[in-house]
Order: C-alpha cells, then structure tokens, then sequence
C-alpha cells in the first residue's frame, strides 16, 4: 500500500528537547504521527503520516468502554555511521497481530506498518537523539472504534505509531546500572493463565495499577508478580520479565500463557547460549528465589524489557522481610548482557542474528 505523507508546516513544529537525562521517558511526542484505518469488510486502508495531532472519536467508540485496544514498544537508535536503526522491528509487529487475535481485532498489515514506522522516522530524523543509550521510542497502538454500546468486538479500528525521544536509562556508564528494590504482592495478580497476560493489551496494565502503587508506598520501584493459580511461581517484575542467576546457570520464567513474551527476554536468552551460558525456562517458585538469595546460589536477578533493557535487582522485599541479592549491585551478567544488547542495537557489533535493520 503506498503511504500518504503529510508534513508538518515550520510553524507548527515543536522545539526539540535538550538531548539530556531531563528528556525522561514518554513526555515529548514528535511532530509527526503514522495512522491507518480498518473497517470490516474493506480491510487496513489510508495510510499516511501526518502532523502529530489530537483524535476526534466518538464517545461511544468502543475502546472506551470495553477496553479493546492493545499497544507495542520498540525503540529506534541513531548509531555507528549515522545510520538509523531498528531493533526486531518485525517481532514487535508479529507480536501485535497476535495481542490483535487474542482481543478479536484484526490482524496488522504488518508490512504497511512497516513502511509507515519508517516514514514516520524519515519525516521525524531530528527527533531521534544522536547520543549513545538514548532512541527515539516508538508506540504503536490500536483502537477499536466503533461507536455502540453492548459487548461485542468493534468492526472498525484505528491503528497508530507514536515517537518519543527518550533518555538513557542509566545517567552513567554501561558499568554502572543502577539496581532496583522490588515488591512481592500476594493480594494483586496480574494476569491468569487463560486471561490476557501474554497479549500487550491496556486492561493488564489497568490492573496492574493497584499492585505498583503499593510497592511504591512502601518504597519498592517494581512489583514481583506471582501467579495467580498457586501463588507459588514467579512470573514478571513490573513491565519486565525475570531473569535469575543461579548456580551460574541463567534461569527464566517458562512463557506458560500468562507471561508477556518479551523480544529483550528471546535476546538475552539467544545471546546467552550464543555466549555458552547455559540458559534454563523453567518455573522459579518463590521459595526457590528467597532462599536462593539468603544461601547465595542467586547471584544475580534482573529484569529485562525495551525500556531499561536490563534492570537488575538489589532487593526483594517478601512476608515483611527485605532480602538483598548478592552485594546489591548489578551483577556480570546483567552488565554484559547490557553492553552487548546496546552494541547490536547501535550497529557497534556485530550482529549474528539479524537483529537490527537499518531504517534509514
Ligand atoms: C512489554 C512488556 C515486557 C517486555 O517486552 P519487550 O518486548 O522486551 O519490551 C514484559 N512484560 C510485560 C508485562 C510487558 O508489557
């Protein structure tokens, strides 16, 4: 499909934001958006970029009511030789069409969304940040539209991408990451086995919002999730998954249904065999973890997701007591695996995967 493309007049842009820690994360927008429309019957069509603006929708649009409407994240890095790349750009979309089945929406045309993320960068380059650990994050959504009452799945839909530049998670160097403190809540779950746990749709993160603000009441960054049938496994941390060092063997969470499968989580275990650690899915119970961390056969937890990439773990509070991970400081293998996911995603090391494509 050929993609429309309407820039923003000089007027209308927006200042670019300092290129520093200040940028945070998710507060500016570019001036540009991509956008596309679906009806049933006729499928995915107008695609176009256009000047980032509000959208006017019906109060009765579906998605306002029932919740249809699910998201990506990705990011998009300025790096070696100036180019501008992305990182599995299609397993975010791929990922999409799946979330879209799971909530009776329709499929993407993943190609179209594609080449729209890339128009939109194109008609957006000075808004990709030309500093290593910063990107240029990118959030497709979609949206069910139909104006109706009454449950049902909507038979039109908007999809849309976003672009916010962003800063590095981490103010100093790659050595350096900063470790979080997180939370076990055995009163909130997440998400089930046969609910919507392993789709990135708004309802699981409406959810999650009582269970957050607790653990930042007490003083935690992140919630430990359990699951929710045994309370028993652990499953996420936060917008992250969870990775443990165990008896020098890394460990993850099996994706069982009721976990996201992150595209960090499927590289850092594809980077790890790569590298010959031994890398086991299996269930982690809780016990597992907290004794695991009391005896030292844990020497390290981190969790992992496009945001922070890796964020290690300092502290597990669980029961009312707080456990400390090793020294408390990210561990090796979380720092290895940060440098090396940055180098690939840069375009600064080689890549034997095919990870990054080059969009501009
Ligand atoms: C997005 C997300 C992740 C991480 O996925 P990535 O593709 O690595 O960014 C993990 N867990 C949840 C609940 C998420 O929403």
């Amino acid at each position: 499909m050929s993609i429309s493309v309407t820039i923003c007049p000089d007027a209308q842009r927006k200042p670019i934001p300092e290129w520093t820690q200040g940028l945070g994360f998710g507060k500016y927008f570019s001036d540009h958006m991509f956008m596309m429309d679906y009806e049933e019957g006729a499928g995915w069509k107008n695609p176009r970029v256009v000047p980032y603006q509000n959208l006017v929708m019906d109060p009765a649009a579906m998605c306002l009511h029932y919740g249809q409407e699910i998201f990506e994240g990705m990011k998009v890095y300025r790096g070696e030789r100036d180019r501008v790349y992305g990182f599995r750009p299609q397993d975010n979309f791929a990922r999409m069409s799946r979330s879209a089945q799971r909530l009776v929406m329709p499929t993407l045309d993943e190609e179209t969304a594609f080449q729209g993320l890339c128009e939109l960068v194109r008609a957006d380059e000075r808004w990709i940040p030309p500093k290593h650990g910063y990107a240029l994050y990118i959030r497709p959504t979609m949206i069910a539209t139909d104006a109706a009452l009454g449950v049902r799945p909507s038979n039109k839909y908007l999809f849309f991408i976003l672009a916010s530049p962003v800063a590095s998670y981490y103010p100093q160097s790659d050595d350096n990451l900063n470790a979080v403190k997180i939370y076990v809540n055995d009163k909130y779950f997440r998400a089930v086995r046969g609910g919507t746990g392993e789709a990135k749709c708004a309802g699981n993160y409406a959810a999650s919002l009582a269970s957050q603000w607790e653990a930042k009441q007490a003083g935690y960054a992140q919630v430990l999730w359990l699951d929710a049938l045994e309370r028993r496994n652990v499953e996420e941390v936060g917008t992250m998954n969870i990775f443990f060092v165990i008896d020098g063997r890394l460990v993850t969470s099996p994706l069982n249904g009721s976990i996201l499968p992150g595209i960090t989580r499927d590289s850092v275990i594809r980077l790890a065999r790569h590298q010959g650690l031994t890398v086991d899915e299996r269930p982690v119970s809780i016990a597992e973890v907290i004794s695991g961390v009391v005896s030292g056969a844990i020497t390290e937890v981190f969790g992992t997701g496009t945001a922070a990439v890796i964020s290690p773990v300092s502290h597990i509070a669980f029961c009312g007591h707080e456990h400390q991970v090793a020294n408390g400081q990210s561990g090796p293998i979380a720092r290895r695996m940060y440098t090396d996911l940055l180098g690939i995603q840069y375009g600064r090391r080689e890549d034997p995967f095919g990870w990054t494509s080059v969009i501009l």
